[in-house]
């Protein structure tokens, strides 16, 4: 299989590539050929990343490229991940953040259409996730809708991990958390379908344990803030958790997800209309991966507090394809 990594020189990079070549993103019988995407100004950063994954002796890692060529990188792809973005800098309006990423992710979703295999699965972890996924879906009219995503699964585990803690339980009691909309501080984190198994055994729906104010000040705040809490604690942006979350959107994706009721994940996948959401944006929803395709979970009961909440993360995502077509980069 041909991975390729973007942004391969940074810390999420380094996080995540010694796990994706010892086999957690394909499993243990799956060869990779490991294509290292950066900048000029990166390549240094990345070519020293590769030595070391020489000297880890991985058995499943068959070759490691490094280049700056969108062609060389996408020649054949089966795994995209698109974690290198740029970041927002000082001062820098959001049209312009938007304006600078269009200029990466349109020529990386045109290098995914001419050269990538027939089952490309795309991910896209660089900021703003949702709308370079957009942008890059857009420049490859050949590759189907659905084979681009972005990520909200460090969202999705950072809920789950604050219930677990909450209720004093293994993250393995939780089930049935989504998260809704844009992968930004406007995120819907859902508990009203969730469930908990308690201490004792029984399983509780979550909403029945907890009320409306703790969810809306303490809860919300605490998963969509999740990203500052790491950078003021830590002194640099979480790098590891995001890689995590990374290997295991592909994962599951590859491998689907448990058929039973709650065992849903959460990803961004182009809207096919549900819940309101305008088709074609790529918006976070409960998802199961079936047969090697995500599906929206259906006919979930949407609570009154969650709509509004759904609707602002969505009138966001809204906004910001509006800014980037105006910007003439779909
Ligand atoms: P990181 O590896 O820490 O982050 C990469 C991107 O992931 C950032 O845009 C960041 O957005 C985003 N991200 C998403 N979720 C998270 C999360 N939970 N925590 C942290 N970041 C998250 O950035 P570095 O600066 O260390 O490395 C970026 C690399 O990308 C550099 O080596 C640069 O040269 C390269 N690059 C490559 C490009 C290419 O291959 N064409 C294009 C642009 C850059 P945010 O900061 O908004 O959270």
């Amino acid at each position: 299989m041909n991975v390729t990594v973007t942004g391969a020189g940074g810390q999420i990079g380094y996080a995540l590539l010694f796990r994706l070549a010892s086999g957690q993103l394909l499993g243990p019988d799956t060869p990779i050929n490991l294509r290292l995407l950066e900048i000029p100004q990166g390549l240094a950063a990345a070519e020293g990343t590769a030595l070391e994954l020489a000297d880890c002796a991985f058995g499943l890692l068959a070759s490691t490229t490094i280049t700056d060529d969108l062609t060389q990188a996408f020649d054949g792809v089966n795994v995209a991940l698109l974690v290198g973005s740029r970041p927002r800098a000082a001062g820098m309006e959001r049209a312009d953040l938007l304006a600078a990423n269009g200029r990466i992710f349109g020529p990386q979703g045109a290098a995914i259409n001419a050269g990538a295999a027939s089952d490309v699965r795309v991910l896209v972890v660089g900021n703003p996730a949702n709308t370079n996924a957009l942008i890059a879906r857009s420049h490859a009219p050949d590759v189907p809708a659905d084979r681009f995503t972005a990520m909200t699964r460090l969202d999705h585990n950072r809920a789950v991990a604050q219930l677990a803690a909450h209720f004093d339980v293994s993250v393995t009691a939780i089930e049935g958390v989504a998260i809704w909309g844009n992968h930004s501080a406007s995120q819907y984190p859902d508990v009203f379908h969730a469930t908990v198994r308690l201490k004792s055994g029984e399983r509780c729906f979550v909403r029945d344990l907890v009320d409306e104010r703790w969810l809306a000040a303490e809860f919300i705040p605490r998963v969509a803030q999740r990203g500052s809490e790491i950078i003021a604690v830590r002194g640099a942006s979480s790098a590891a958790s995001a890689a995590g979350a990374a290997l295991d959107h592909v994962h599951d994706w590859a491998n689907s997800t448990p058929s039973g009721a709650g065992q849903w994940t959460s990803a961004a996948v182009v809207s096919d209309g549900s819940y309101g959401v305008p088709e074609g944006l790529i918006s976070s929803f409960p998802v199961r991966s079936v047969a090697g395709h995500w599906r929206i979970e259906p006919g979930l009961e949407i609570a009154e507090f969650s709509r509004a909440r759904i609707d602002a993360s969505v009138a966001e995502l809204v906004a910001e394809r509006d800014a980037v077509a105006a910007l003439g980069l779909l």
